[in-house]
């Protein structure tokens, strides 16, 4: 087991808003290792999906051969955290997927729309609340963002809009925000995210 007291964090590199998480870890004195093979996931004790566009980065994930990788990685436990795109990946239902379906990572019990609130037209800006950051200035960007419509028994939601629309859960070390953090310059949800990291080193949960 180790032991790490700065963990290196991934960020899944093959499409999207993947160096805005990078930036956004550094900020809090994390170094992210973008991943775009599968040989990138070793010894890392977390990994973040970006937003992007989740048809796009399912199909460059089967061709990179990191799809079965991925899987695997999410398998074994350890923790994950999947922004917009990210989050419909780590669905484990997706509805609105285009035709003939798209590869997804699957592993969080829950029902996301895709393009919830509709087009690049509809991105938005909206107060987010939540039981895990303090204060009514938290606020979320929504960009093409999917929501998720239905929370199954394993999974707990974390975030939601002010009609009650559910935008992040989570479950056990796996993490989802239907909005993006990695956009703003409020840290909140990437040391959120630190915290699941090194309380699954702690608990043994890498090797
Ligand atoms: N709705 C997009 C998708 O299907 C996600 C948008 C985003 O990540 N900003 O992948």
């Amino acid at each position: 087991m180790v032991r790490a007291t700065v963990p290196t964090i991934g960020i899944l590199a093959l499409q999207g808003g993947y160096s805005e998480h990078v930036a956004s870890f550094r900020r809090i004195g994390v170094a992210g290792r973008q991943v775009r093979s599968p040989k990138d996931l070793d010894g890392l004790h977390g990994l973040v999906l970006p937003g992007g566009e989740s048809t796009a980065i399912g199909l460059l994930a089967e061709s990179s051969g990191l799809i079965g990788p991925l899987r695997s990685w999410r398998e074994a436990g350890r923790p994950v955290w999947g922004t917009c795109a990210g989050m419909i990946m780590l669905a484990d239902q997706v509805l609105g997927q285009k035709e003939g379906g798209q590869s997804l990572i699957g592993g969080l019990d829950i029902t996301v729309s895709r393009n919830h609130f509709g087009g690049q037209l509809h991105s938005f800006e909206a107060a987010i609340y939540s039981p895990l950051v303090n204060a009514a200035s938290a606020r979320g960007v929504f960009i093409r963002a999917p929501a998720i419509i239905e929370v199954g028994e394993r999974a707990e939601p974390v975030a939601t809009l002010a009609d009650g629309t559910c935008v992040g859960v989570r479950q056990g070390f796996l993490l989802a925000t239907a909005f993006h953090p990695e956009l703003t310059a409020d840290d909140r949800w990437h040391r959120i995210f630190l915290d699941m990291v090194l309380r699954s080193t702690s608990s043994g949960r890498q090797s």
